[in-house]
């Protein structure tokens, strides 16, 4: 049978890998970690980094079209790749996406409204940033991710200190903007410029990392979900991308909508789509990889996803505090959360728990979105995490 790669072996690897599956594709993964969340479900694990050349080459041997399931893959890489075997996204698209200052510019580009920003890769440049910009938020131009590489500043001199901080990589220096909420639109778009999405979806951060994704018609006004599916299909146009792409936007307090980033692959807040979709977001991807039609996916039901971080393996560990003298991880108590009507359970096979670490997600899902909205509270009970939408 075909054989479908995937650069990188962490939870979105393996999920992309259990959809192919199911379609009867074989599947292979490349990632340095012997043990990975992906490689453990796949026929082929090469076990290398992701610049190996000799790795590659085994990739392009077993694969007969590959795709990536983190952002930080190296063009290069890519673009390596590519001479021998469909990738999609290209690495031309992939690229933008991992630098921040050039995907600004590509949202601009695009005729989407994205937070007043400048670039700061010279100190000299700290004097000359517009007032407005602050107070703002100081970001690593590469390799961010879960709120990492980002320093709040409300001063030049803040500022000044902060990019000592980040080693004076390059950055992109953002105005602090007013959020009422965040949300964000999942696209597939095909290489024949077919494009489908899911519904906008709203999403909660808690310490700079998703905490909890909720989706049904009534949590974002229509006129605001339209606005950010539009720019999400237009963002994906503009990069002639072939791919599932994730756009992140804000709401502002004014109602106004500005667009945040992108991810050039399935999203954390899109996993509720395998429990409450016809078609998920890694059918999507699949489908997309392989050449295949895409179908308009259909929400059949309300639906809540809650992110389960390791934190929640140490249950003296307060999930905002410090240790309080936590030793062994204990395993959550799964059965009882089992127990409750529409719970669908996701773990990611990940061995060490770690304060921060995806480990899995449960989605909840229910007639309507007051039963799932209950379930939801009492899922958060038994585990002690805090109600998913007290923010
Ligand atoms: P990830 O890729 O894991 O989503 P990231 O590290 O790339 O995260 P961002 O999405 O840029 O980080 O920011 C993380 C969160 O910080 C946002 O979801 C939002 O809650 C907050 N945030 C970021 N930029 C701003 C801003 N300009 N104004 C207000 N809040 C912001
Ligand atoms: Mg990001
Ligand atoms: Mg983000």
């Amino acid at each position: 049978g075909a054989t479908l790669g995937v650069i990188g072996g962490g939870q979105l690897g393996r999920m992309f890998a259990h959809a192919a599956q199911r379609m009867g594709y074989l599947t292979a993964v490349l990632d340095p970690d012997a043990d990975s969340p992906a490689g453990r479900v796949s026929h082929h694990h090469i076990h290398t980094d992701y610049n190996d050349v000799d790795g590659l080459a085994r990739l392009a041997g077993l694969a007969d079209a590959i795709t990536t399931e983190f952002e930080n893959v190296p063009a290069p890489s890519l673009d390596h790749l590519a001479v021998a075997r469909p990738v999609r996204p290209a690495a031309a698209a992939v690229s933008i996406a991992q630098d921040r200052l050039r995907e600004k510019n590509h949202f601009v580009g695009c005729g989407v409204d994205c937070a007043p920003y400048a670039a700061i890769d010279a100190a000299e440049q700290i004097p000359l940033v517009p007032a407005n910009l602050l107070p703002g938020i100081l970001k690593t131009a590469r390799l961010g991710y879960d709120g990492k590489g980002q320093q709040r500043v409300s001063t030049r001199e803040e500022l000044a200190a902060a990019w000592e901080r980040a080693g004076q990589v390059p950055c992109v220096l953002e105005k602090l903007m007013p959020l009422d909420y965040e949300c964000s639109v999942i696209v597939a778009r095909g290489q024949d410029g077919q494009i489908v999405h899911f519904p906008a979806q709203r999403n909660l951060h808690r310490n700079g990392i998703l905490a909890v994704t909720e989706v049904h018609p009534q949590n974002i006004p229509e006129s605001v979900g339209r606005l950010a599916v539009n720019s999400a299909i237009a963002i994906a146009e503009g990069l002639q991308y072939v791919g599932v792409l994730c756009v992140e936007f804000f709401v502002l307090a004014d109602g106004a909508l500005v667009v945040n980033e992108m991810a050039p692959r399935p999203h954390n807040s899109g996993h509720w789509t395998l429990d409450a979709c016809d078609v998920s977001q890694f059918e999507l991807q699949v489908r997309t990889l392989a050449g295949l039609p895409l179908t308009t996916p259909r929400q059949h039901s309300p639906a809540l996803m809650l992110n389960l971080l390791g934190d929640l393996w140490f249950p003296d560990l307060d999930t905002v505090g410090s240790p309080r003298g936590a030793d062994a991880p204990v395993e959550p108590r799964w059965a009882d959360v089992l127990a409750l009507p529409g719970a669908h359970l996701h773990l990611y096979g990940k061995t060490e728990p770690r304060r921060g670490r995806k480990m899995g997600h449960l989605t909840i899902t229910g007639k309507d979105i007051d039963t799932v909205r209950s379930t939801a509270d009492f899922a958060a009970a038994l585990l002690g995490l805090p109600i998913p939408l007290s923010e």
